[in-house]
């Protein structure tokens, strides 16, 4: 394990960078920073080189050009047991660095203001740092990457244990967070973007519906006994779906199965970053959880709603282990349908003996970046509705916080977490959440009222604390006087009714924290 020497250092998000950069500095560590960083860290004694000293040339266009340079990226990219990559660097004077940290420009931040301009986030668009983020990321054998100032404390027990440097095992889960920040960061720009310019051509859908499908199967039958069905494909298919799966076991799908497991599917897709699984009845989810492993998430799921799992579809975002398959294989309850993106082999086995019924499917790997814009149709006789797709999506900087209270970090997760649930499912939605699991939905009632008390008898007593999502305006207070009786103590919701000022007076009286998304995902 070598020691960390060099440093370089350029922070948008200054949060104590200045405590990180003393310690580092008692570790021996040189620093190098742009021109922001190095102010602070110059006004609190820290020595610090500047990024023009290493690269001979100025900080250009107003930061558009800082470390953009071979003599930064050849000292990030150097592998360091490599002789010939050792000369090269030499040969041109190139030190190599052995740390970055860096967060970048406040795009997310910028875009969340109500008058930005198109320029200004452009401008806040940073090129420097992700790409400065991802050679230390991929060169992560030999040097570590920092983007997240939560992380500096442990970082930097961690190089005391290690006398100055991190094992390689602690840099490459840095370099996967790394990685996790960048894609985030794109993405964000890319849905930004896609609003702006995709905003005329969402307007008008075509004049007419083309015929773009052909029949895949012939079905049993339909919704019920009597009704002949088929299933039919569209002839361009560009994402992991129900329509590109594959099945691997078991009996051939119903109409039913189709259509639940693309509900099943489509949930779980809304999760990227942790092992995540969903329990899933006539399409809405009674069950539904993230964990740090697929099992516990499986087993949290589960346990949403054990009674109704009885004939579930049973969907993961990760590939089945064995431990996982194990758990699912234990369940004394019919499962009608396993959809993952993978199997190990072993766990294949395991769910292959557990019926021969029972349908495994596999999808490939997932991801909400694959979600392609499209159309969602109904029919209704004698004609055939047509929307885009719902793939709006909600981050935590575009939450509005509408009452005194503000939710707290964890809360905050689980709002964002029941958010993405209340999405998938029925009108009128109500989703209760505690750490990442769902403990009670109450899916398709007429009034949102009943759906809370629905919720709230599942959850029976682990909402206590809890958030809940509606996927629509509260048009009274009622249902969130109901969800304070629950001991509920946070609520994410579009907001927009003409009664907002009341149901914000109701949470303020009873001490729950309420944000708004803007958004609204009813789904009939
Ligand atoms: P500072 O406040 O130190 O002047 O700038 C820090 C920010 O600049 C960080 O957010 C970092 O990601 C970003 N940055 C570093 N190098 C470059 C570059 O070459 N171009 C751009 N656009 N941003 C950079």
């Amino acid at each position: 394990m070598s020691k960390i020497k060099r440093a370089l250092i350029s922070v948008s998000n200054k949060e104590g960078i200045v405590e990180f950069a003393k310690a580092l500095k008692e570790f021996g560590v040189e620093i190098i920073s742009t021109g922001g960083t190095g102010r602070i860290l110059k006004d609190n004694d820290i020595d610090v080189i500047d990024i023009d000293q290493v690269t001979n040339f100025p900080e250009m266009m107003d930061g558009r050009v800082k470390t953009l340079h071979p003599a930064v990226h050849g000292g990030i990219l150097a592998v360091r047991d490599d002789e010939q990559h050792l000369k090269e660097i030499a040969a041109q004077d190139i030190e190599p660095i052995d740390l970055v940290v860096c967060n970048l420009y406040p795009f997310a931040e910028t875009i969340a203001k109500d008058d930005v301009t198109l320029e200004e986030a452009i401008e806040n668009i940073d090129i420097g740092g992700p790409t400065m983020i991802r050679s230390a990321a991929k060169n992560s054998n030999d040097v570590a990457v920092v983007v997240d100032p939560a992380d500096y404390d442990n970082l930097l027990a961690e190089m005391k244990v290690g006398d100055g440097g991190l094992t390689k095992t602690q840099k490459l889960k840095l370099a996967y967070k790394a990685f996790h920040h960048t894609a985030e960061y794109d993405q964000r720009i890319q849905n930004y973007l896609g609003e702006i310019v995709l905003a005329d051509e969402k307007k008008e859908l075509p004049e007419t519906m083309l015929a773009r499908y052909d029949k895949r199967e012939d079905l049993r039958y339909g919704e019920n006994p009597h009704q002949k069905a088929a299933f039919y494909l569209e002839d361009e298919q560009n994402e992991p779906s129900i329509s590109t799966a594959e099945q691997l076991h078991g009996k051939g799908m119903s109409y039913n199965n189709i259509n639940d497991t693309d509900g099943a599917l489509e949930l779980v897709k809304e999760f990227e970053a942790k092992p995540t699984a969903a329990v899933i009845k006539h399409a809405n989810p009674c069950g539904m959880a993230t964990a740090d492993s697929l099992k516990q998430a499986f087993i949290n799921a589960h346990a949403g709603d054990p009674l109704s799992a009885f004939g579930s579809i049973v969907a993961a975002n990760r590939t089945i282990d064995a431990a996982t398959a194990r758990e699912i294989a234990d369940q004394d309850k019919f499962i009608e349908v396993v959809i993952a993106p993978d199997y190990e082999p072993e766990a294949l086995e395991i769910l292959k003996e557990r019926s021969d019924k029972m349908r495994i499917l596999k999808t490939g790997e997932l991801s909400i970046n694959k979600n392609k814009p499209g159309y969602s149709m109904k029919k209704v006789t004698g004609g055939l509705l047509v929307q885009d797709r719902d793939l709006a999506q909600t981050t935590a900087e575009e939450l509005e916080v509408v009452t005194e209270k503000e939710p707290t970090k964890e809360q905050i997760k689980d709002l964002l977490f029941s958010w993405k649930v209340v999405k998938h499912v029925k009108s009128n939605a109500i989703v209760m959440a505690k750490d990442e699991m769902v403990v009670g939905v109450g899916a398709g009632q007429m009034s949102r009222v009943d759906s809370m008390i629905i919720a709230g008898r599942k959850a029976e007593g682990r909402q206590e604390g809890g958030v809940v999502a509606s996927d629509a305006f509260f048009p009274f207070p009622d249902a969130v006087e109901k969800a304070a009786e629950l001991g509920v103590k946070a609520i994410i919701q579009p907001g927009g009714s003409i009664r907002d000022d009341q149901v914000i007076a109701a949470c303020n009286k009873l001490g729950i924290a309420m944000v708004f998304t803007g958004k609204r995902h009813f789904r009939h």
